[in-house]
């Protein structure tokens, strides 16, 4: 394998050193997809170099989540990374990146305070961490973020703008399987039923989608169609059902003309998975390589 891999800070820094021209990063906690390919394509579309980081980290999972359990397949992930191209990977121990004495921590209040927030109440600190510590570290000129953690984005930029850190932040689409599914890393636990029922999720979110085409704007019809449809699925058990302005996260009672962020979190037999879209629909329109959330 000629792929250059680094597990410690030092050994990457003085990797990156050598790099010159524009630097694309795409954080990932690997267990790698297309979905992360096409983050790894898009900073290559970009970019004269493209650094994955693969860290699996610890600080955003709660006690009693699949921290122990979450996926993880180094030597297949570095496969794909060299067959892709990338130049560099960076992939610390969690005592490099967390070592003894570590008690420094970036926080975004009121945007992290909903929907993932309120159902992992320290998830988006681990986040907002780790990532300014990545950006430290690697320095990269740009980053890439799926759309499919919408929430994540809206709290990065947040944090970006308003520590003034110098990287470019990229959005990019959910990356879906043929029949609608949003990849995830952990659709590996769903059993082959569960996963059939696991595109009720998608289904749903396009019905609400429909709704809206038809000149629907009242945030409540479409928690209800999304609800009534999750409902007839055994085995989904929604954490929450947000119609929410795209942009500040607040959950919409009131019909609005601001792009909406409908986005669902259920828990599907063993994995609890996330899926949303943006409505007006045409937002959810790939644009050059921005997208989405990139869009607004
Ligand atoms: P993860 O490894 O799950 O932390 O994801 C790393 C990055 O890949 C995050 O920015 C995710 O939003 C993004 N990502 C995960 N799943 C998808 C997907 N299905 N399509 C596009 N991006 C994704």
């Amino acid at each position: 394998m000629s792929l250059p891999a680094f597990d410690t800070v030092d050994s990457f820094r003085q990797f990156r050193q050598g790099l010159s021209g524009s630097v694309g990063l795409v954080p990932t906690m690997g267990f790698l997809h297309a979905g992360h390919l096409s983050l790894i394509e898009a900073a290559q579309a970009e970019n004269d170099h493209v650094v994955v980081s693969i860290f699996v980290n610890p600080t955003q999972f709660a006690q009693g989540e699949d921290l122990d359990s979450y996926p993880r397949d180094l030597p297949r992930d570095l496969a794909l990374l060299e067959s892709a191209g990338v130049s560099g990977v960076f992939m610390p121990t969690p005592d490099q990146m967390y070592p003894a004495g570590f008690q420094t921590y970036v926080t975004v209040e009121h945007l992290t305070a909903g929907l993932e927030g309120a159902q992992r109440p320290t998830h988006f600190r681990g986040v907002t961490t780790v990532v300014s510590k990545l950006f430290n570290i690697v320095q990269a000129d740009r980053a890439y973020f799926g759309q499919k953690d919408a929430q994540q984005v809206v709290v990065i930029r947040r944090m970006v703008a308003d520590l003034n850190l110098p990287v470019k932040i990229e959005v990019c689409p959910i990356l879906r399987e043929d029949d609608g599914l949003a990849m995830s890393s952990r659709n590996v636990y769903l059993s082959e039923t569960d996963r059939k029922r696991a595109l009720a999720i998608n289904q749903a979110l396009k019905s609400a989608g429909e709704l809206y085409a038809n000149g629907e704007r009242n945030p409540d019809q479409f928690r209800n169609i999304i609800r009534k449809q999750l409902k007839q699925q055994a085995r989904i058990e929604p954490d929450y059902v947000s119609v929410a302005d795209a942009r500040t996260l607040v959950e919409c009672i009131n019909a609005t003309s601001a792009p909406l962020l409908v986005s669902v979190a259920a828990q599907v037999g063993k994995p609890r998975l996330l899926d949303n879209c943006l409505l007006p629909i045409e937002l959810n329109t790939r644009v050059g390589v921005t997208a989405t959330l990139g869009a607004i």
